[in-house]
């Protein structure tokens, strides 16, 4: 009988604690998932409020890691030293190298996070770490009331670049949302803003040089579908709809803060309606142009022939250097069509110059210029995959990054070529396109689930280990065409951003997407708690 009994109790015992880890998995759902998590037994009280004690590499970073706790709505102070101290510790402590241990290489941007009992413990590789830890954290706090559960977590991006591009000329898009769309993508461990300043329909940034840029090429016919500038909280903005220095610079040090770069980008060659509205001179025909209310491809693209082309692309490309620090800038490149070269006696005299055999290659030659003269500036250009057709003459030079858009195609050949390559496949990456086939929701050009957006791997098993050193990462894509409020873009984004920073952040291996979409119902609750608006449809497979 007693042989039983003591059965029973070490059967029920092994029982709940099978039963705890199974409810403690279920609370901690975090997303992106940690590339290792493991549960402790036990729980630490917090009282919702938290004293943070950094080492001084951190010193001038803990009071911003503060602040980003006390977005949970808790208390946090640095270094809480008060007598009746009822503040739970949390400890940022840098990564050290060590000899004996498996910390011989530290992967930048990684971190550990240990919540015991009485403490929270956190190892960071650099601020990137210190502040992905505390999104951890933070996602913790926000779905547990007032405890957190003890845990073990070891975590580090499987890719570099894990980025998120905004379309700001099919749509203006006001400052506070930017904000709050850097914060998002940081909650997901994001760390590139690509952000969309000029295409056909307007152009947002203003260059000294060529004022008309943004006096003429930021509007678009007053009142005229589709609007052009986001409602949410910019009614006080007058015309014209671009971001000013103080704006830019503003977004530029909000972002770096969350250590997020950004990547400007201004479409050269195609996508140039707003500049030749502005300076039809640089235009095969001279106009007259306008900055278009329509969207697609338009035939009247850059005048490759112009020799006053590179004054006008170079003033810009310095405007940008002076105001976004970051190593990339992105040149655009694609959807440019040659019609207009054609009969260009300009473009013809260029081609006859250079002895090319089609007028596509003159977008290699101007490519080619264009990346030359952003080196000089210190910079690194990307060109959409658009950049790597029609070089048999003219090469895209080694310093250009690709970043593929048109399926997988693009990804490989450049990696092929030892062009280092970002991953934004067309039918998994892009956010605008509806969240399910239905003629019910909002969204252009196709759809693409959250199933199929979580299914992307940035570098599958089809490329090499060669090729990998080349790739990367990836970037999931916003255009705004028909979207005319970041409500719309939000509900375009989410869930599917979320699904997109797994396939970023973790190793293939490690994905399960069965367990995304049980980790997506208690994120849900974050996204309210943040006033996300997202898709709450069918996630797809199902
Ligand atoms: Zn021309």
């Amino acid at each position: 009988m007693i042989f039983f009994v003591f059965l029973f109790v070490v059967l029920m015992d092994k029982l709940i604690f099978m039963l705890y880890h199974i409810i403690m998995k279920t609370i901690i759902s975090i997303i992106p998932e940690p590339q290792e998590t493991r549960v402790k037994n036990g729980l630490l009280l917090t009282n919702n409020n938290f004293s943070i004690a950094a080492d001084d590499f951190f010193n001038d970073y803990a009071d911003f890691l503060c602040k980003e706790l006390q977005k949970c709505n808790v208390k946090c102070k640095i270094n809480d030293d008060s007598k009746s101290k009822t503040s739970t510790p949390v400890q940022i402590k840098l990564t050290k190298t060590d000899s004996n241990t498996q910390t011989k290489e530290i992967i930048p941007e990684s971190y550990t996070l240990d919540i015991n009992d009485n403490e929270i413990l956190i190892q960071a590789a650099d601020k990137a770490g210190a502040l992905f830890a505390i999104q951890t954290l933070k996602q913790l706090i926000l779905s547990n009331e007032g405890f957190l559960p003890c845990l073990s977590i070891k975590d580090f991006p499987q890719y570099k670049w894990r980025g998120f591009m905004l379309d700001t000329s099919r749509n203006y898009f006001s400052i506070d949302f930017i904000k709050k769309v850097l914060d998002l993508a940081s909650f997901h461990k994001m760390n590139r803003f690509h952000w969309h300043l000029t295409d056909d329909q307007g152009w947002r940034i203003h260059v000294p040089e060529y004022p008309l840029l943004t006096e003429i090429g930021s509007i678009r016919d007053a009142h005229t579908m589709p609007l052009m500038k986001d409602y949410y909280c910019d009614f006080k903005k007058k015309l014209p709809y671009y971001y000013t220095d103080e704006e830019i610079t503003e977004i530029v040090k909000y972002a770096e803060k969350l250590n997020i770069t950004i990547i400007p980008e201004l479409e050269l060659t195609g996508h140039v309606s707003a500049l030749l509205a502005s300076y039809p001179e640089f235009g095969c025909t001279g106009g007259p142009y306008k900055v278009e209310n329509r969207w697609g491809i338009f035939n009247d693209v850059l005048c490759i022939g112009n020799e006053n082309l590179p004054k006008i692309y170079q003033a810009c490309l310095r405007t940008v250097v002076r105001l976004f620090p970051g190593q990339w800038i992105h040149i655009g490149g694609d959807e440019c069509p040659s019609v207009r070269w054609r009969t260009c006696p300009k473009c013809q005299a260029l081609k006859a110059k250079l002895n090319l055999t089609t007028e596509r290659q003159l977008q290699s030659w101007l490519t080619k210029e264009i990346s030359e003269y952003v080196v000089s500036l210190g910079k690194t250009p990307i060109g959409w995959d658009e950049v790597l057709d029609n070089t048999e003459i003219i090469p895209l030079p080694k310093d250009t990054v690709v970043q593929s858009w048109r399926k997988k195609g693009g990804g490989k050949k450049a990696v092929s070529l030892k062009h280092f390559a970002i991953m934004s496949p067309v039918n998994k990456c892009y956010l605008n396109f509806k969240n399910y086939d239905s003629f019910e929701e909002p969204g252009r050009l196709s759809f693409t689930t959250t199933k199929t957006a979580y299914g992307f791997t940035p570098a599958g098993k089809d490329f090499s280990q060669e090729d990998k050193k080349y790739m990367l990462g990836a970037e999931c894509n916003l255009w705004t065409e028909d979207l005319n409020a970041s409500k719309v873009a939000e509900y375009m984004m989410f869930p599917r951003f979320c699904a997109l920073s797994e396939s970023m952040w973790l190793d293939a291996d490690k994905k399960d997407f069965a367990r995304f979409k049980q980790s997506l119902e208690a994120h849900k609750l974050r996204l309210d708690f943040m006033d996300v608006n997202y898709y709450k449809g069918k996630l797809g497979g199902d």
